[in-house]
C-alpha cells in the first residue's frame, strides 16, 4: 500500500460483507471503486461510504462478464489511477439441495458468478497491480471452501475452486509485491445467510450448527470486515496464499 488513502476496489458491494467493508475501508481513509450487479443496494452503499467520510464512484457491472470486469477495472484506473487492494467478493449461493437434483442451469450460474467472477476480478487487476509493482487482493471462499456443506454441492465446488485460484495467483505473483489471500466466513447474517435455516429445512436436513451456530451467533457483517481491512493494509504484509477462515468455531 502506497498512500493513506488506499483505492479499494470492491465487488459485492451493494451487501453484506462487501458493504461492510466498503464502510470500514471508507473510515479508514480508503477511497472505493464500489461494484454491484444491483444498482440500487450499490448506490446505498455509495452513499453510506460518503457518510462515513469516504469517497468513491459505483459501477454497475456484472463480474461473471469479461467486458463488464474489463470496465470495472478500466474506471477505476481512469479515477483514481492506480489499484491499491482489491476485494474479489461478489458471489451467490446456491438454493440447499442434494446433488442429484441441481438443476444444470442453477449449477452453471454458481460457477459463472463465484468461479469465474472471481477469475476475471484476478486476470484483470492483476495486470493493473503488475505494472504498478505492488497490491493486495482478498478473495471471498467460504467454510464450504474448506470442508463439504450439506445440500451445497456445487456452492461448496465453487467455493473450494476460490481457494484454488487464490493459492495459484499468490504462488505466480508472490515476486511482483502482489498477495493474494481468501478469506472462509461461516454464517455471516446477511439476506444470504438469513435464508439458510429455511432453505435447509426445505431440503430436509438441519444440522446441529445451524442455526445454532458453535459461538451462539451468525457474523456481523462488520466482523468479517475487519479482515478484509486488515488484509488490504500493509500490516498483513508478510500474508500471501493465506486462507482466513473467519467462522466463529463453525468448521471446529
Ligand atoms: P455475503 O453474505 O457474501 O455478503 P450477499 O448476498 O449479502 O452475500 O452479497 C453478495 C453481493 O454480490 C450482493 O450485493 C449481490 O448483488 C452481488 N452480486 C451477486 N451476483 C453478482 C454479479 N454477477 N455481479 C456483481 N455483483 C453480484
Amino acid at each position: 500500500m502506497k498512500s493513506e488513502n488506499p483505492i479499494v476496489v470492491v465487488t459485492g458491494a451493494g451487501s453484506g460483507i462487501g458493504r461492510a467493508s466498503c464502510i470500514k475501508l471508507a473510515q479508514n481513509g480508503a477511497k472505493i471503486v464500489a461494484v454491484d450487479f444491483n444498482r440500487t443496494t450499490g448506490e446505498e452503499t455509495l452513499a453510506l461510504i460518503r457518510e462515513h467520510g469516504g469517497e468513491g464512484i459505483f459501477v454497475q457491472a456484472d463480474v461473471s462478464k469479461n467486458e463488464d470486469v474489463e470496465r470495472y477495472v478500466q474506471l477505476a484506473v481512469e479515477e483514481y489511477g492506480r489499484i491499491d487492494a482489491f476485494f474479489n467478493n461478489a458471489g451467490v449461493i446456491q438454493k440447499f439441495s442434494m446433488l442429484t437434483d441441481i438443476d444444470v442451469t442453477e449449477y452453471d450460474r454458481i460457477m459463472d458468478v463465484n468461479v469465474k467472477g472471481v477469475f476475471l476480478g484476478l486476470k484483470h487487476v492483476l495486470k493493473v497491480m503488475e505494472k504498478q509493482g505492488y497490491g493486495s487482493i482478498i478473495n471471498t471462499s467460504s467454510t464450504a471452501g474448506v470442508r463439504a456443506e450439506h445440500s451445497l454441492a456445487a456452492y461448496a465446488a465453487s467455493k473450494h475452486a476460490v481457494i484454488g485460484l487464490t493459492k495459484a495467483a499468490s504462488l505466480e505473483y508472490v515476486r511482483k509485491g502482489i498477495r493474494v489471500n481468501a478469506i472462509c466466513p461461516g454464517g455471516v447474517d446477511t439476506t444470504l445467510a438469513q435464508s439458510v435455516p429455511m432453505m435447509l429445512q426445505e431440503s430436509g436436513y438441519m444440522p446441529e450448527e445451524f442455526p445454532n451456530m458453535r459461538i451462539g451467533r451468525f457474523a456481523d457483517p462488520s466482523e468479517v470486515a475487519e479482515m478484509v481491512v486488515f488484509l488490504t493494509s500493509n500490516k498483513s504484509s508478510y500474508m500471501t496464499g493465506s486462507i482466513i477462515v473467519v467462522d466463529g468455531g463453525l468448521t471446529l
